[in-house]
């Protein structure tokens, strides 16, 4: 017998997560930070470093890690926090917990695709409801989804990716009423959205906002966290591996946050850039331009395999989505960069269409 005969099934039908090879390409397709720590940081974060005590296990539960984010993000003070390698390491471990036979995890589609591959792995099933054709949310037909399911969890990208809007907040609540089981709020792209729902973290009896430092700029700590009631975030804990969050990234984390400021600033410049950007793409002609929350722009063009190769001949890596689900027909998402980069697709692009 082979390696593929002895895997379960609907894993060997799985290709591993592809990650594209950005070699000398200008880097817009993961929704990086494109600005580097300033270098009086790196220096003194050299420093802490070098004396983190590499010798012993990490800080099982990152205690000073998670007291430091409450206050940092404004988390309510009755919010419990699990922290994860990154936020997919949380997505897992939400999975792994709450997969009884026969539970289903429900998410609006297309949404960020480890929701799906994390039900794959944990044997939960998957109920994907489709958004409207402008990436807004179809909820009526998530409530009757809903009713039918009776979901063991709901993960909610708030502003969602691959998309780009943010769903309406009276929407997402209608959904935090109706769901039986766990809601998931994923917060990925706090910094750079206009609403959130921590301020009902530890409050509403179903909700957990769930969110990482990846976008704001520490995409390579890998730290993630999400914030629940007591009862919720106790049973995740119980799954979670003991020393998740190893001391390099609690120490880098650690210092990044007595700089918050500095991360704050570099998306609140990204902010404008989306904004100029967005209106650069909507000068061009045949492209349809998705409203964003997030440090990226969707965009549909009238054929997004040959813009995305002519973009990447040129030296710019974006992300082409057509072909990952039928409402990304021809879309492209464009990750919000430098101002010269941003310069660089502007100028790029209206040779690529
Ligand atoms: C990027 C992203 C994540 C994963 O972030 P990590 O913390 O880097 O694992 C989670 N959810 C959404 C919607 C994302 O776009």
């Amino acid at each position: 017998m082979s390696a593929q005969d002895w895997v379960r099934p609907e894993i060997a039908a799985l290709s591993a997560y592809h990650v594209a090879d950005a070699a000398g390409l200008i880097k817009l397709d993961a929704m990086e930070n494109p600005f580097p720590l300033p270098e009086p940081l790196q220096a003194e974060l050299g420093q802490r470093l070098a004396k983190a005590a590499l010798n012993r296990y990490p800080d099982p539960h990152g205690a000073g890690l998670q007291s430091k984010l409450k206050t940092a993000f404004a988390m309510p003070a009755e919010a419990r926090v699990i922290l994860g390698n990154g936020s997919d390491e949380l997505i897992t471990l939400i999975c792994q917990a709450l997969a009884k036979p026969g539970a289903k995890l429900l998410a609006a589609e297309p949404s960020f695709v480890m929701y799906k591959m994390n039900a794959v792995f944990s044997r939960l099933e998957y109920i994907g409801v489709p958004l409207k054709a402008d990436f807004t949310l179809d909820l009526p037909a998530m409530l009757a989804a809903i009713g039918a399911h009776q979901p063991a969890v709901i993960f909610l990208a708030y502003p969602n990716n691959p998309t780009g809007p943010r769903y309406g907040r009276a929407e997402v609540e209608a959904i935090l009423d109706a769901a039986p089981g766990m809601v998931v709020v994923d917060e990925a792209y706090s910094a750079f959205a206009s609403d959130s729902f921590m301020d009902l973290a530890g409050r509403h009896p179903n909700l957990v906002v769930m969110r990482t430092l990846s976008k704001l700029g520490l995409a390579g700590i890998r730290l993630g966290y999400a914030a629940g009631p007591a009862d919720w975030i106790a049973e995740l804990e119980k799954v979670r591996p003991p020393y998740n969050i190893n001391v390099l990234s609690q120490t880098a984390a650690l210092f990044a946050l007595d700089h918050l400021d500095v991360f704050k600033e570099q998306a609140a410049l990204l902010c404008t850039e989306r904004t100029r950007l967005a209106m650069g793409l909507k000068a061009l002609p045949g492209m349809t331009v998705f409203a964003s929350e997030a440090n990226f722009i969707t965009a549909r063009v009238p054929d997004a395999l040959r813009t995305f190769a002519a973009m990447k001949a040129a030296g710019i890596l974006i992300k082409c989505l057509h072909g990952s689900h039928p409402l990304l027909e021809h879309c492209l998402r464009f990750t919000v960069g430098t101002p010269a980069e941003n310069d660089s697709v502007l100028a790029a692009l209206p040779n690529c269409l």
